[in-house]
């Protein structure tokens, strides 16, 4: 029997299996009492936080979600959830990363798992994923997952320009990529390319997974970084020149990315929990700044303003609204929900994306001027939280897009 949580995670207090209570209690420690103090190191250099790292893999939790079967902890999406915002409570630029690194470890796990493919495909992929599983359990290798171009592929809506052809004994890539998170601190790069059949006629189909290992010959980082938050997670450019990756290297079995991306909609929701954390992180800092009780501030009370009371009720009311609709979500997450399902996560994913934004706002304005100081965490709470409504394929934008086209319109359907 584990022992009850003597904190309240960031997703809120519920019903955690003896597993989740034990695992949100590493990742807790593991952030209040090593994170925390890091992040505004990342944040000011904009530097990787291989520090992190060291101790997430000490910890085991590169290899959260890789099955048992594989000597991974088994962990199932929930619980991957429910962590990621515990962790993105200390770190949001660690939690982000880390999203990137265990979906490479989910999509080809769980999610391939409930992915209609044939018998042959399936035989494929539990071969393959053998040695990509192997990697992140017996080196402690660090995958990123880099989609975006800069054009509507990443959004859904167009083939990825990044290629791969078929030749001899594997694939060669070709192409670019934009915002890759753990640009140079990743052993593998998650890359999502169209096959090259020769014919001009690229099809989102036909889209690939395929892992490039960072010492590919033809492979290069690229570009500047100096963005406004998130910084930490090191985002640049990839080019692949003539990359040749072997077929041990793609992480799915062709044409089942696409599957899986309309089968398992929830696949996309995982960008959403750092921002939880973050949303988490302003409303404890005002709380405790109202109170006078931030370690190394002067002791002024602020509390007894009631202005600053209303702000805080409604700060905790988006909040608890914000935990609901996302423990909601996560737990109904399966492959092809119903339509209500669907909307589910659409506005979980949105209110939260938003909301973290909102929190941080409301923060700061009722902790005042002081509290924006570069040596209090909430400025860089403030900046962080911008960008997860920026990320595609679920912008906020796009999230709209979709609910309202999705309520008005059955599938199929079309205006005479
Ligand atoms: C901190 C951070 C880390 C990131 N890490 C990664 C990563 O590891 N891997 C990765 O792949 N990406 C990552 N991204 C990128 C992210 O997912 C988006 O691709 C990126 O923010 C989009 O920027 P953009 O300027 O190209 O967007 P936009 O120009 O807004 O979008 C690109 C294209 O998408 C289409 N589009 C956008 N909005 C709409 C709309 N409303 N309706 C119709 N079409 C639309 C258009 O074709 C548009 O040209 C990261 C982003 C951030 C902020």
């Amino acid at each position: 029997m584990t022992a009850p949580l003597n904190f309240t995670p960031a997703i809120g207090d519920m019903d955690f299996t003896p597993q989740q209570r034990e695992l949100l209690t590493l990742a807790h420690t593991l952030g209040r009492d090593k994170f925390a103090a890091r992040a505004a190191k990342w944040d000011q250099e904009a530097s990787f936080p291989f520090a992190n790292y060291d101790d997430l893999g000490e910890a085991g939790l590169l290899k959260l979600c890789v099955p048992t079967s594989h000597g991974g902890l088994g962990a199932d999406y929930p619980t991957y959830m429910m962590l990621a915002a515990e962790i993105g409570r200390f770190c949001g630029a660690t939690a982000l990363t880390w999203n990137m690194h265990i979906c490479s470890t989910m999509w080809t796990g769980v999610l391939a798992d409930g992915i209609a493919m044939s018998d042959e495909q399936r035989a494929e992929h539990a071969a393959r994923r053998e040695l990509h599983f192997g990697r992140i359990v017996n080196d402690g290798a660090v995958y990123a997952q880099p989609f975006s171009e800069g054009t509507a592929a990443a959004a859904g809506r167009a083939p990825f320009g990044t290629t791969a052809r078929k030749v001899d004994g594997g694939w060669l890539i070709n192409g670019r990529k934009i915002w890759a998170s753990l640009s140079g601190a990743a052993d593998y790069y998650g890359v999502l390319c169209t096959e090259d059949r020769g014919d001009q006629h690229p099809d989102a189909r036909d889209t690939l997974y395929i892992s490039v290992p960072a010492t590919a010959e033809g492979f290069s980082i690229s570009g500047e970084w100096d963005p406004l938050g998130m910084r930490g997670t090191v985002s640049r450019n990839l080019a692949f020149k003539d990359v040749f990756v072997s077929d041990a290297e793609q992480l799915m079995p062709r044409g089942i990315y696409f599957k899986g991306a309309q089968t398992w909609p929830a696949m996309f929701f995982t960008l959403s929990p750092t921002y939880l954390g973050v949303a988490n992180a302003a409303y404890d800092f005002t709380v405790q700044y109202l109170r006078g009780e931030v370690p190394g501030e002067p002791p002024i009370k602020r509390r007894q303003f009631p202005t600053k009371q209303i702000t805080v009720a409604q700060m905790r009311i988006q909040l608890e609204a914000m935990k609901s609709l996302f423990s909601r979500a996560i737990q109904e997450a399966k492959p092809n929900p119903s339509k209500d399902e669907r909307m589910r996560l659409y506005a979980a994913h949105y209110s939260v994306m938003e909301g973290a934004n909102d929190i941080c706002r409301l923060a700061l304005r009722t902790c005042g001027g002081q509290s924006m100081l570069k040596h209090l965490p909430l400025e860089r709470l403030y900046r962080d939280s911008r960008c997860g409504a920026l990320m595609l394929p679920w912008t906020a934008e796009l999230i709209l897009d979709r609910m309202g086209r999705e309520t008005l319109y059955e599938p199929g359907e079309k205006d005479a």
